[in-house]
């Protein structure tokens, strides 16, 4: 009896331990109590990227079947490169994000990694290819090692350290009373927004994943921070296929490409001068920007502004 309960007792531990990495995967997106919508399909095939090149084409897409929320979304981000959205608050930002981790599938049209429908491989090459600097941070329950290692579990101590030097972060969790194995999260330590984003980098930077998806904080840390925290992400977005959810323009003036969203359709697209020189939706925002800069440019819908 004892040695088939072993063999069970290990089988439902690594089902809790992969039950609880999804949850918290999905915790990180804020989707924790929706169902999965997609699955596997039995051709799956593991995603192989060349430079990840990430092209959005003609893409359509419902949450719920009586509201459009994407209308022919049709971009490419070149592999490398970094490409910015921009718009109003609900103009659909972040379900392009959603869209590109697969959390759901498009009701038209086609998201392609190298020439791959998302549909065609599977979702665990997927998600490894791609790391999330989130909005808002979520921090787990456990030690700050803990936290920085869900990059990529199994990580050197050595590993962690590197990653949280590379994000500003390693003196602060130095300075704490139980350093790396301090607690973090509700039932401990309260990080700054700061803080948190330092940790989500170092995150990333040790998962070192192929494509970068960046959902810039909606409230504005002070400008100091911010800068600090805008010179990593360049570093960690360099060479990495990179796409910025934007809430303040001024972050997102060298990016090689801007998308101007405006009710889940593309109104405008170039860079930050071309689109300057335009004198359009974005020249708009930018004028506001500039008068408000701690301002999130998302907040009011754009009609407001015109
Ligand atoms: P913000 O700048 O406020 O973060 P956003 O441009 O990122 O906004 P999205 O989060 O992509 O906007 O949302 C686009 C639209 O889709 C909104 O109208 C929102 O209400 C709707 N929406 C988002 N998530 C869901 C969901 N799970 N079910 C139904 N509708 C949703």
């Amino acid at each position: 009896m004892i040695q088939l309960y072993l063999p069970l007792n290990f089988l439902g531990v690594i089902y809790r331990e992969i039950k609880q990495s999804l949850a918290d995967m999905e915790r990180l997106f804020g989707l924790l109590d929706q169902n999965r919508e997609v699955a596997d399909s039995p051709k799956a095939q593991p995603l192989a990227t060349k430079g990840a090149e990430v092209a959005f084409s003609h893409v359509e897409f419902s949450y719920e079947t009586k509201r459009q929320i994407l209308f022919d979304v049709d971009f490419t981000i070149p592999a490398g490169t970094t490409t910015a959205v921009v718009g109003h608050s609900g103009s659909g930002k972040s379900t392009l994000s959603r869209l590109l981790f697969r959390f759901y599938d498009v009701n038209g049209g086609a998201i392609r990694i190298d020439g791959q429908d998302l549909r065609d491989i599977t979702q665990e090459s997927l998600r490894a290819a791609i790391g999330i600097v989130p909005q808002d941070t979520v921090l787990f329950n456990d030690t700050i090692e803990y936290n920085i290692a869900y990059g990529r579990p199994g990580a050197s101590r050595e590993d962690i350290v590197a990653a949280a030097r590379a994000a500003s972060i390693h003196d602060f969790i130095e300075s704490l009373p139980d350093g790396y194995g301090s607690m973090v999260g509700e039932r401990g330590l309260k990080l700054s927004g700061g803080e948190k984003q330092r940790v989500a980098i170092a995150r990333t930077l040790l998962k070192d994943p192929a494509i970068l998806i960046f959902d810039e904080a909606t409230s504005a840390l002070d400008s100091r921070a911010e800068q600090a925290i805008q010179a990593e992400l360049k570093e960690i977005a360099k060479n990495r296929t990179t796409l910025v959810i934007a809430h303040r323009l001024s972050t997102i003036a060298d990016a090689q490409q801007i998308i101007v969203l405006d009710h889940g359709r593309i109104v405008e697209r170039g860079t930050h001068y071309s689109l300057l020189a335009a004198q359009g939706l974005y020249a708009q925002m930018w004028e506001r920007q500039l008068a408000r800069p701690d301002e999130d440019v998302a907040s009011p819908p754009l009609e407001a502004m015109v």
